[in-house]
């Protein structure tokens, strides 16, 4: 007997749906068979489920996924018709992993972006300067010798997420080909950049990278309210200039950043950097509305309110012999 006032949704399409999420699986399938097994659902009324409309869904996951995901597709593309380097301010999410999303991170244009430029380039080298673990990268290229993963951030305990230890070094086939410079709270830029270049040189000379993709996450900056650094533009504009010495096509994502009007200064800065030129101190008024996000001083730089800085040089130069250890170890080559 149909009961009307009970209504079932179900549709093949739905359980289909339903069953691409890895972490339940087929398991919509599995409880609609024990309900048919018991011929419940004959005793209510089934309905198939029609499609939300875009302004019901108020956030549009795929519109914004794919628009993501497309602005760094698009720098790859950029480098292949020719470009030297690419920017995406807007991308960035190193988060999302290959199910899941996490840490604000609902797709992983980085890893969609490597898995593309590994069609014309052999070996990729991955920098990731958040001040969060870079995981859903270093993650997704665990397994491999073709991209090379390389993360500083902050690591101590209760840190979001929780993962990048320095002996973290990648996974079977990829072992060795990821490496992770931890650091504790209030960093400084003299030791952040000495320690950067010496890393990122070892790794760029044995690995050999025909790409590089930086991840230039904001939140590295002193004062976002995420992170706990004492870095300014200043410093990451000397990685920058590192990186930009090996003169391989590279491309520079965002990232975290929550402080608007610091990741602002600081991703303008670094997009001068790349552009060889020198940009006054003084933020010009050009009249738009974000103007006033830069009062009182109305400066590029960023005023440091400076934090306790928990780090040592014996953390740091352990860091780095571990990394130095792994190259060798694990036999880290141009393959
Ligand atoms: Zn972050």
């Amino acid at each position: 007997m149909i009961m009307s006032s009970i209504t079932y949704i179900s549709s093949d399409d739905l359980m289909l749906e339903c069953s691409k999420l890895k972490v339940i699986n087929e398991r919509a399938f599995v409880v609609h068979q024990l309900i048919s097994a018991y011929k419940l659902n004959l005793m209510m009324k089934e309905v198939s489920p029609r499609l939300a409309t875009e302004s019901e869904l108020r956030f549009n996951l795929w519109k914004f996924a794919t628009t993501i995901a497309g602005g760094t597709i698009t720098a790859v593309e950029s480098i292949y018709s020719g470009a030297q380097i690419a920017i995406n301010w807007c991308g960035g999410w190193h988060h999302a992993q290959r199910d899941n999303a996490e840490g604000f991170c609902y797709v992983n244009d980085i890893c969609i972006g490597i898995q593309k430029m590994r069609e014309r380039f052999q070996r990729v080298l991955y920098i990731d300067l958040d001040t969060h673990h870079g995981n859903g990268v270093e993650n997704a290229f665990a397994h491999t010798k073709r991209t090379f993963t390389l993360s500083f951030h902050q690591y101590e305990s209760g840190f979001f997420p929780n993962s990048g230890s320095a002996t973290e070094c990648g996974q079977g086939h990829g072992r060795g080909y990821a490496a992770n410079f931890p650091y504790k709270s209030g960093v400084r830029g003299n030791m952040f950049v000495e320690y950067f270049n010496r890393v990122s040189k070892l790794i760029f000379q044995t690995y050999k990278p025909d790409a590089c993709v930086v991840q230039c996450g904001g939140d590295a900056i002193v004062g976002d309210p995420l992170g706990n650094t004492n870095l300014v533009p200043r410093d990451f504009g000397k990685c920058i200039d590192t990186v930009l010495q090996w003169t391989v096509p590279t491309i520079f994502l965002g990232g975290g950043g929550y402080n608007a009007p610091n990741t602002a200064r600081y991703w303008t800065y670094l997009t001068s950097i790349i552009c060889k030129t020198v940009i006054c101190d003084d933020i010009p008024d050009d009249g738009n509305e974000y103007f006033l996000l830069y009062g009182p001083g109305y400066e590029l730089d960023i005023p440091v309110k400076e934090i306790n800085d928990s780090n040592t040089v014996e953390a740091f130069e352990s860091n780095y012999k571990t990394i130095k250890e792994n190259l060798i170890k694990y036999e880290v080559c141009d393959v």
